[in-house]
Formats: structure tokens, sequence, C-alpha cells
């Protein structure tokens, strides 16, 4: 049997009723399940502020663009961010006319607080981490340089629902964390995401943003019935970023099981390890010690990904890569030759199935093949 790097597990019934709910309510949109969702979301993290969005990418979006303004970047003041991400966190810095400066990754695949520092200038506005695979890998040590600088730490938190430090969920030492509960994040809707500020009157702001620059929700004011309901201002020029009901709906459902879906990965994960210890050709991307990662990823490296992807793809067995060096893209080119470790992170990660129909036998025969085809 096929088995697939992601597949997500939807509890069918108890998300049909939620949006059957917002279907009989005849409210689809903003407000309602979105405000339930954000609700929820934040007496699950513990974080003060959240605002649900269509997706991740519109949130890394509107963070830049929120602090450029409130703060006065200018356009091309730089962004240090990491080549080994999904596009969206450095298409986030071009949208908003700002220029990124890649640092190097260390071996959890996460940005070396080293190279951020060589990377500093007088231009240097902000930091995206990523917490690659749910790992938080040394982001003290870049949030220190952060705060040491008047730097501002976004959080590229798409991989880390469920994600905690020491306890504390992930995101809550951030300026902004941004969550993706896109199609095959840890915590599936379909589209959709989260942003969660530190400062409250950010959090205030960003509903307008996310809302064509509106200042009433549209629920808020039916709410509010009579007339009038049509009297809002408009106070700048925003975006239609805002989420949904229907994907509320799902996320409140999907949120309930996301520890228990997640303590099953990081079960995956220890299976995993077990089975890859005591050989050489196979190196394992290690989780910071204080972390309980999320495990969205279950990452190894080894010297003939290419031909050990095809292996598997033969036994039917489909692995990802998280990601592709980001300054292999044109559009990201000016990078080009400035991060080695991630470059030749890049040729060797490979990411293992993981979700919850992968069961203990699965990973055996994964591992064995993976054992059997990588090169010394
Ligand atoms: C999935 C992902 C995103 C984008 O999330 P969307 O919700 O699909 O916009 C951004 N960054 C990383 C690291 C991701 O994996």
């Amino acid at each position: 049997m096929a088995i697939q790097l992601f597949v997500p597990n939807f509890r069918i019934d108890e998300c049909l009723a939620e949006i059957r709910e917002c279907l009989e309510k005849g409210w689809t949109g903003l407000g309602f399940k979105t405000n339930q969702f954000e609700e929820a979301w934040k007496a699950y993290t513990g974080l003060q502020h959240a605002h649900f969005l269509s997706s991740n990418t519109v949130g890394l979006h509107l963070a830049i663009e929120l602090f450029k303004t409130k703060f006065g970047w200018a356009d091309g003041d730089e962004v240090i961010t990491t080549p080994l991400t999904f596009v969206s966190s450095n298409h986030a810095i071009l949208y908003s006319r700002l220029t990124p400066v890649f640092a190097d990754v260390d071996d959890s695949l996460c940005l070396d607080p080293d190279s951020v520092a060589a990377r500093i200038t007088d231009k240097t506005r902000a930091i995206i981490f990523v917490g690659i695979g749910g790992n938080i890998g040394r982001y003290h040590e870049v949030l220190a340089l952060c705060k040491e600088r008047g730097i501002k730490m976004i959080l590229d938190a798409a991989h880390m629902a469920g994600t905690r430090i020491e306890g504390r969920h992930a995101g809550y030492d951030a300026d902004v964390s941004v969550f993706s509960f896109q199609a095959v994040k840890n915590l599936p809707t379909a589209d959709s995401g989260m942003i969660c500020f530190q400062d409250a009157d950010d959090d205030v702001r960003v509903r307008k943003m996310s809302w064509l620059g509106i200042n009433k929700d549209t629920y808020a004011r039916t709410a509010s019935q009579g007339a009038y309901k049509w009297m809002y201002d408009v106070e700048e020029v925003g975006f239609k970023y805002h989420g949904n009901s229907i994907m509320a709906a799902i996320g409140l459902v999907q949120l309930k099981y996301l520890d228990g879906d997640n303590a099953y990965r990081r079960q995956l994960a220890t299976w995993y390890e077990e089975q890859f210890a005591g050989q050489s050709k196979i190196r394992l991307v290690k989780i910071a010690k204080n972390c309980e990662s999320s495990r969205h990823l279950f990452q190894i490296r080894v010297k003939n990904r290419d031909e050990l992807m095809l292996a598997l793809n033969e036994h039917e067995v489909y692995p990802g890569v998280h990601y592709r060096d980001n300054t292999e893209y044109r559009m990201y080119a000016s990078g080009k030759g400035q991060c080695p470790n991630a470059h030749l992170a890049s040729s060797e990660i490979l990411s293992l199935p993981m979700h919850m129909r992968v069961t203990r036998a699965d990973t055996e025969r994964i591992t064995s093949l993976v054992r059997q085809y990588a090169a010394e």
C-alpha cells in the first residue's frame, strides 16, 4: 500500500456538525465561528491575542506591513530570513518592498544565531524565524539579538501548532507569530491561519488591515442592528485577508485533537529514531532539548537523497523535501552562495511520512528501505 508524506485526518461528522451550524444560521463569513476559534486558540496556546486569517502567507504579509507603516521603515530596509523555508516567508518581505537578507541555518535547519549576527546592519528591521518541522532550534539566541538591537521578531510558526518550549506554547515571546492551518499542516482546515501579536494595539490594527481598513466587523455591525450598520469608517487601505466561519468551524473541531495527534507524531518520530539507531549513513535532524515539537516533519539527511527518493517511490513510499534552498529560485538569486549549510542541507534532506495513518509497521518498512538504499 502506498504511503504518502501527509494525509490530513478530519473528524468528519464533528466538522460537518460545526459547519451545519454556520449554514443554518446563515453565517459563513467573518465573525461567529471566527470569533469562537480565536478564543479557543488563545485558551489553548495562552497567547494574548489571536486574529483568524485566510492563510499564514497573508499573515506574514500583514505582520511586515503593519510594522513597516507603524515604525516608518523605508522601502529597501532589510529583513533577515532563511533560505530553507516555503517561499511564503520570503515573498512576505518582497510584498512590502523590503529586502530579504539570507542568513544560514545550523544543524537544526533553523536560523543560526552566529550567521544572523553577521548579517545585521543598521538597516535590519526584522528577522523571520521559521520553526522548521515544529522545532525551535536556537530561536532564543536569535531573539536575544533582536532585543539588544530593537529588531522585530516575526515567528513563522506554520509548523508549530502545538509546539511547546518549556511548557509554553511557541510564540509567547515573539513580537508576532503566524500559524498555518493549511490542508496538510498539523491543524488542517483547508486554508486558513492565525496571527498572534504581542502588543494589543497591533491586534486591534491587524483586524482592520485584514478587512480592507474597515473599523468594525460585519458581525458586530449586524449584532448592533438598526440603522447605521453602514456607518463604519475606512481608516486605511487594508486587504481582504480575514478568515471565514466555515474554516473556523473545521478549526474548532481539529483543535480538540491537536495534542493527541501531535503525541502520535512524536511516537512516530520515536519509532523512526529507534529504527535508525546505530547506523552511519543516515543523519537525523535533532530537536532542541527544551522543545516539545509538534513534529510536523521527521527529517533525515543522506548523501544520495535524489536517488533514495526515487527508490522509495518505486516501493510506493512518497517522502518530501522541506525545502529547496530558496536562493536557487530566480526571485531570490541575490542570496546565492551566502548560505553553504542551507545549500548542502537542501540537497540531503528528506521528510518521511508523518500522519495519523502511518503505523509502526509502516515505519519499519520505511526505515528498512531507507537503510537499504541510503549510500555510505
Ligand atoms: C505552509 C507554510 C507557509 C504558508 O502557509 P499558508 O497557510 O499555506 O499560507 C508558510 N511558511 C511555512 C514554513 C509553511 O510551511
